[in-house]
């Protein structure tokens, strides 16, 4: 259920309707808007009663949110989220651009890769540092010695840092080093580590699981937003179907269906979208046109030499160009690049 406090109610009528509510079983969530108050009800309580909260005194009204995701919802909260991240608005007019290799290799790799991106105007350094393979014979990242790296990035660049971490335990030393966790898409339904990263004082980047359904997504946002963290982005990334020229189908229509259901901002990926360089570009300015607060781009030196997802990573000159080709499609959404 959602509590709308009249214009001006006071701070001792919304204590008696939180109190009320919680006599009942639920947990709040509170909500200053520019006018109102609107209290969110979460939990499994005992039934409330909604013309009794209609009644109490300085309510406005009380409905419920139909959706099974509560606090992700637009009900709940009408207007967009902005994450502020290191003085960078994701979710408003400006558009985030989040870049980097797919995995932190060496010192040299990820500092090119940073300046690279750095000068061609993206806003976040993407890497990963403990890196989530379907082979255990792959490279598996360098652990905290790549958080370091990202750090000392981080430090000359300016850029803030995006990177995955992928158990609850690991997650205070990751967010020590990053300004952003990312949940990856194997992880999107490891409901400890979503209660561990809603604990945590980050923002969170969380991936599409590539069978799950976007109801699905939600709920993953609502565990995180549930444990006290609302600074959650939601990631388009591409889900599997038989197609097989590209690694995933980027569903598009992901993109304006979640910014109707959720506040949340939505960061489009591109690059394990398709899977191929070439359709990195073409899908990016797509992403965009429909809606996209952001976009996530793998970017290598020299990714033929990459230690993963070479073939979908772009050199540093082709991400320049792309971030230029992005420029009038992003006016012409009324967007900022
Ligand atoms: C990544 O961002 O490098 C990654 C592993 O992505 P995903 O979880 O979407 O596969
Ligand atoms: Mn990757």
């Amino acid at each position: 259920m959602i509590i709308v406090m009249k214009r001006g109610a006071s701070a001792r009528e919304l204590a008696a309707v939180v109190g009320r509510v919680e006599e009942q079983g639920y947990r709040v969530r509170i909500s200053h808007g520019e006018e109102h108050t609107t209290i969110g009800v979460i939990g499994d309580g005992r039934p409330l009663e909604r013309e009794e909260i209609e009644r109490m005194a300085g309510v406005e009204r009380a409905s419920p949110i139909l959706q099974p995701f509560k606090l992700a919802s637009r009900e709940f909260h009408p207007r967009d989220t902005i994450v502020v991240v290191n003085g960078v608005p994701i979710g408003g007019r400006q558009l985030v651009v989040m870049a980097g290799p797919c995995a932190v290799e060496n010192r040299e790799q990820l500092l090119k890769a940073a300046r690279a991106v750095k000068q061609a105007g993206g806003h976040f350094l993407r890497g990963g540092a403990f890196k989530p393979r379907t082979s255990p014979y792959s490279f598996q990242g360098l652990g905290e010695e790549g958080l370091q790296i990202l750090a000392a990035a981080r430090e000359e660049t300016g850029l803030a840092v995006v990177t995955e971490v992928m158990e609850p335990q690991m997650v205070p030393l990751v967010a020590s080093h990053a300004d952003i966790l990312q949940i990856g898409a194997r992880n999107m339904q490891n409901y400890a580590l979503l209660h561990a990263v809603g604990e945590a004082q980050r923002p969170v980047l969380l991936k599409r699981g590539m069978k799950s359904t976007i109801e699905e997504l939600l709920m993953a946002a609502e565990y995180i937003l549930s444990h006290n963290n609302d600074r959650v982005i939601l990631c388009e990334r591409g889900i599997r179907t038989f197609e097989p020229y590209t690694r995933n189908t980027l569903d598009i229509s992901a993109v304006p269906l979640l910014k109707q259901l959720s506040h949340l901002p939505v960061v489009v990926d591109p690059s394990h979208g398709t899977g191929r360089r070439e359709l990195v570009e073409p899908v990016s300015r797509a992403a965009v046109a429909a809606g996209a607060d952001g976009l996530i781009i793998e970017v290598h030196p020299y990714p033929e030499e990459a230690l993963s997802d070479g073939e979908q990573s772009l050199e540093p000159a082709h991400f320049a160009e792309l971030m230029e080709g992005l420029r009038p499609v992003a006016e012409a959404v009324g967007r900022l690049l």
